[in-house]
């Protein structure tokens, strides 16, 4: 079976369409301010962000923290995976 995780908060979907009909607590405007954003990339052992290179093991546990080096500001948004 497919896999989709939100690019966002790293939720898992079996179906695009479930995954961009709700809402993302990390949704970059603001918790539950828009719907989950379909990560690109492929499903990998490791994830790094895009912008300061941290990695973790899942897309959940990179976007649970904020990022030093995100483009709006220091700690202004959440790692982003690489795809
Ligand atoms: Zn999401
Ligand atoms: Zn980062």
């Amino acid at each position: 079976m497919e896999k989709y995780f939100c690019k966002n908060c790293g939720m898992k979907f079996s179906g695009i369409k479930a995954l961009a009909a709700s809402t993302c607590r990390n949704h970059p405007k603001g918790s539950h301010q828009g719907n989950h954003k379909l990560y690109e990339g492929s499903e990998k052992s490791r994830y790094t962000c895009k912008y300061c290179g941290m990695q973790a093991g899942s897309i959940a546990a990179l976007t649970a923290s904020t990022c030093r080096h995100h483009p709006d500001g220091n700690h202004q948004g959440k790692h982003k995976p690489a795809l």
